[in-house]
């Protein structure tokens, strides 16, 4: 739909038409849209892919996010990983259901951020969640960055799989929808590979790397495994700021710091234009 809607068009529609009204839901999409924290960058810190490796990968990265803050304002959101899977099979066996794993996930991603948030107290870097993101603009103009656990808090409303019970909208999702929801400038994954490979480098010798690809070229390549959960592909359709994302290995010193300064370091997955 063209042109701007006036104020009085979209009200008298959102009064008297149902809320899935087609022309209602045009009405809604043809009003400009704002970028709350347009100069933020978020970058997600994966679990099982990077803090799970201890120390050796987790400190230098934090040395890392505290010099590029020096450039850049940070919001950083963790994984879950290991513990998060284990918590997963246990409850899985148990025949728990997918709101039940979800809220176990959530825990594990709280704890990788209050352990990365311990890592950074010194410098004033504050763990946030819940209520307190409402002050996570004073926090990125005062100390230039933020943690948050990057499950999204569904707990029990997490909607259902398609197949098995393991929450689809997990910490990738999360991040996602966070850098999404602010218009920020960057959305970049830190993880343990270089980026997306053909198949999952760990089992396949063969696969090769994909430096760049569209969302559509992703989904049609139907690969066996992808490297960032498969909802995201679908988020970054229907995005209005965040229509590309990049992958890193953060094990490589300096791939964080090039990513935020625009660079092609890993893999960049891009959906087009906003239709
Ligand atoms: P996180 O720690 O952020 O949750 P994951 O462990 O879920 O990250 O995802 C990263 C892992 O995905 C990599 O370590 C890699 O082994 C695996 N992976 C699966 N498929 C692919 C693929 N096609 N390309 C690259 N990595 C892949
Ligand atoms: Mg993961």
């Amino acid at each position: 739909m063209t042109g701007a809607t006036s104020a009085a068009e979209l009200e008298s529609l959102l009064m008297t038409r149902s809320l899935g009204d087609p022309e209602l839901l045009a009405a809604t999409d043809a009003v400009a849209d704002k970028r709350t924290l347009p100069d933020v960058s978020v970058i997600k810190v994966g679990g099982q892919s990077f803090v799970d490796r201890g120390r050796e990968a987790v400190y230098p990265l934090v040395e890392e996010i505290l010099e590029a803050r020096r450039s850049h304002r940070l919001l950083i959101g963790t994984g879950g990983g290991t513990r998060a899977r284990h918590a997963y099979s246990l409850a899985a066996e148990l025949g728990l259901p997918t709101g039940v794993l979800s809220q176990v996930g959530n825990a594990v991603a709280g704890q990788n951020a209050r352990m990365l948030g311990y890592l950074m107290a010194e410098h004033g870097v504050p763990v946030v969640a819940g209520a307190g993101f409402e002050a996570l603009p004073l926090h990125l103009s005062e100390v230039r960055a933020a943690i948050f656990a990057g499950m999204p808090p569904y707990g029990m409303w997490q909607p259902l799989p398609e197949e098995g019970v393991i929450p689809p909208y997990r910490t990738d999702a999360g991040c996602y929808l966070v850098a999404e929801t602010y218009g920020c400038k960057n959305m970049i994954f830190v993880k343990d590979e270089d980026g997306l490979y053909t198949a999952n480098p760990k089992n396949d010798p063969s696969a090769t790397l994909i430096p760049e690809i569209t969302v559509d070229e992703l989904i049609a390549r139907d690969l066996p495994d992808v490297i960032i959960e498969r909802p995201v592909l679908d988020l970054m359709r229907h995005a209005r700021f965040v229509r590309s994302v990049q992958i890193v290995n953060g094990l490589k010193p300096g791939n964080l710091t090039r990513a935020l300064n625009g660079e092609h370091v890993g893999t960049i997955i891009t959906a087009g234009e906003h239709a």
